[in-house]
């Protein structure tokens, strides 16, 4: 399992593939996991999404971007989408990657970006959420967050729980909204945790500090342990509802999202949409490979009912 994890994870960072994945399109089985390549289709899936109660995030695919115009380009198309959620006033709000606006450039050029996507957001108060990348992304977004944050306050941001510098990050960090994960990325043991038991143990910890501090708190995980032990740690802590939230991605155990929204518990969902949606998919089955059991199931099951009708 672990070579084929690697296997699929190394897939997921090579650019020649990620340009003709782009040309192909998402495919039939993939589509359960991409909200569409358009506008049109993205809002149709939120709104679908909004009437079950379930607020979204909204992550414009785009990465192995090496040049200032990609970078100009997808701060352009974000700011696309803050536009149509805040005309159609849909309960979404945006997840964006710094290498997708620049990092890899060069920091100022990122740091701009940013700050006209904050700006654009700000009017129309709406939230950004600044996803964290690999080990050696994470001190430069750091320092772009840091900057940020003595300009807006409505954004925030991600702490990995696989890695050793996770709580120091979130004492540092502790007043800002914070998603917490496990961590996509596969790192070494110099700087992450190996074993899925100290993942999960950090996982708790992160959590349970986080919701203490009172600062609003994502539960990001597909895990059901470690959701239910939150869920006892918050009822026996009296802590509120309004203070924390599930969030789980697009198209993974949609059964859990909707019964954690019936139970009154906000909810959102993590829904990537656009033509580059290579990188995110190969991350998802290297982290799952019995996920690739899914794909091959719908794509099927698609071609089945085709038959038939
Ligand atoms: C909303 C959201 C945002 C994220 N943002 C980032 C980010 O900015 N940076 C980053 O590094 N990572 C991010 N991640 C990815 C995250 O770090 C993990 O790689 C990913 O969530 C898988 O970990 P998990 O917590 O779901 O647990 P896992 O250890 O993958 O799964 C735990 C258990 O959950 C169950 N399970 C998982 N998936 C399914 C499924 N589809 N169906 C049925 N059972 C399932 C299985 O029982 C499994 O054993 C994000 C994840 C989410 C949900």
């Amino acid at each position: 399992m672990t070579v084929i994890k690697s296997c699929l994870f190394s897939l997921s960072q090579n650019s020649n593939i990620n340009k003709l994945a782009t040309k192909m399109g998402p495919k039939i089985g993939i589509k359960s996991f991409i909200a569409g390549t358009t506008l049109d289709e993205l809002e149709m899936n939120i709104v679908r999404l909004n009437k079950q109660n379930i607020a979204v995030t909204v992550d414009n695919l785009g990465e192995f971007v090496y040049s200032e115009s990609e970078a100009y380009n997808a701060t352009y198309h974000i700011i696309k989408v803050i536009e149509r959620i805040n005309e159609q006033n849909l309960n979404a709000h945006i997840s964006l990657k710094l290498t997708q606006i620049g990092l890899d450039i060069n920091s100022e050029i990122c740091k701009q970006n940013l700050m006209r996507i904050l700006a654009k957001a700000n009017e129309a108060h709406i939230f950004i959420n600044i996803d964290m990348e690999d080990y050696g992304h994470i001190q430069s977004s750091w320092q772009i967050i840091d900057d940020c944050e003595q300009v807006f306050n409505n954004f925030g941001t991600v702490i990995q729980a696989s890695l050793l510098r996770a709580k120091k990050d979130r004492r540092e960090h502790k007043y800002l909204r914070l998603r917490i994960v496990k961590g996509a990325y596969k790192e070494s043991g110099k700087v992450a945790y190996q074993t899925s038991k100290e993942i999960d143990i950090n996982y708790l910890e992160l959590c349970k500090s986080h919701l203490q501090d009172g600062k609003f708190t994502s539960i990001a995980t597909h895990d059901y342990d470690l959701i239910t032990k939150l869920i006892r740690y918050i009822e026996q802590n009296e802590i509120s509802k309004s203070n924390f939230e599930f969030q789980m991605l697009y198209g993974f155990r949609t059964n859990l999202q909707q019964q954690l929204a019936q139970q009154g518990y906000q909810v959102c969902v993590y829904m990537p949409y656009g033509k580059d949606w290579y990188g995110y998919f190969m991350r998802r089955l290297a982290e799952r490979p019995q996920n690739i059991n899914l794909v091959i199931k719908q794509s099927l099951s698609k071609f089945w009912l085709k038959g038939r009708l």
